[in-house]
């Protein structure tokens, strides 16, 4: 598998070490407009590679190097300030986001590949993505609230004793400040977490509840104050997806990709089955009055977002 990232810095780095990690790539190939950064970057990856999986990695000088991606992961443009949100991102990394898709899909085969995005605000760089490549919704996949769902799924290990493994609950919407966390369906193995809670004499009250909601919420804020970007946790779930694709493992994963079309469009995270071509199915789990409420706000808040780049 050859896959490409375009944009070597805090988050492309780390992405690039996960995915070398996998194993899974033959090939990796590291762009950034700061050539000198991306030449680096290979440099040092390489000589990982005598530790770990020796596969070809080295940096493109230009777009025409990422020829014969199967995944192309973008990870370039402007990242959070401390204070900042990511919708204050909006419109620096819609003009990253407009430099780049452009490349890739002059070299690209158009007909597999597929792109994985990551920079912010996720979702409506991926309604952008989706809507200057021409592909199909299923093939430009944003890494979504991957990340904020194993946010939840840690804090809910820790409190509850149990294994994140064991943990299924989901952070659904915006990778921003509107995400819903969709405790109706949470489950700990196949025991729901209310259930579990009960037998187990470890209550969640609704005080608790919105603590973890603050929490998963907060988390990248707290991280970016005190190490100044978020890069570990968002390399591994790229590396967590591309597996996904890689071994066509058709396993459900908190991404976001455009469901709708015209007016109605927007990109946000559900449940979605991901293999070989992509998201090939999304997912409605069991959602509270409120829950659904939320969720509709938050693809609102979305759609505006991406209704406010303009054409
Ligand atoms: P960074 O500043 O460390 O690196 C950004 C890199 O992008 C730089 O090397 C820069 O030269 C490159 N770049 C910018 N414009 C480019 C262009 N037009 N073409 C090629 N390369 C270009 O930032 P970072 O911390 O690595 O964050 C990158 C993005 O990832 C940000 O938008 C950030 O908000 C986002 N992010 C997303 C998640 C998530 O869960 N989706 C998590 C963390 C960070």
């Amino acid at each position: 598998m050859k896959v490409s990232i375009i944009g070597i810095g805090s988050v492309g780095s780390a992405v690039a070490t996960a995915v070398q990690n996998t194993g899974l790539a033959r090939d990796m190939v590291l762009f950034d407009r700061d050539a000198m950064r991306a030449r680096a970057a290979a440099e040092d990856l390489g000589h990982a590679a005598s530790f770990c999986w020796d596969i070809n990695i080295r940096a493109a000088s230009h777009y025409r190097d990422i020829r014969g991606s199967d995944v192309v992961i973008i990870a370039a443009g402007a990242n959070q300030k401390p204070g900042e949100t990511r919708t204050d991102l909006l419109h620096k990394n819609v003009a990253v986001i407009r430099d780049i898709i452009p490349h890739v899909m002059a070299n690209v085969n158009a007909a597999t590949v597929k792109l994985i995005i990551v920079t912010n605000p996720l979702d409506v760089m991926v309604m952008l993505a989706q809507k200057l490549s021409g592909l199909p919704a299923g093939r430009v996949i944003g890494t979504g609230t991957m990340l904020d769902s194993a946010r939840l799924r840690t804090i809910l290990a820790r409190g509850l004793g149990a294994s994140t493994q064991s943990i299924n609950a989901y952070v659904l919407g915006e990778h921003g400040d509107s995400s819903v966390i969709n405790w109706t369906s949470a489950t700990v193995g196949a025991i729901g977490l209310d259930d579990f809670c009960r037998q187990t004499k470890n209550p969640i009250t609704a005080a608790t509840r919105r603590t973890i909601e603050y929490r998963v919420r907060n988390a990248a804020y707290e991280i970016i104050q005190g190490r100044g970007a978020t890069w570990d946790g968002i390399g591994a779930a790229v590396a967590d997806c591309l597996t996904c694709i890689a071994r066509d493992e058709h396993r459900i994963l908190t991404v976001s990709t455009v469901t709708g079309t015209g007016r109605t469009a927007v990109a946000l995270s559900m449940p979605a089955i991901v293999g070989a071509d992509g998201v090939s199915a999304v997912l409605t789990p069991k959602m509270s009055a409120a829950e659904t409420k939320a969720l509709a706000q938050s693809a609102r808040i979305i759609r505006t977002n991406f209704d406010a780049i303009g054409k």
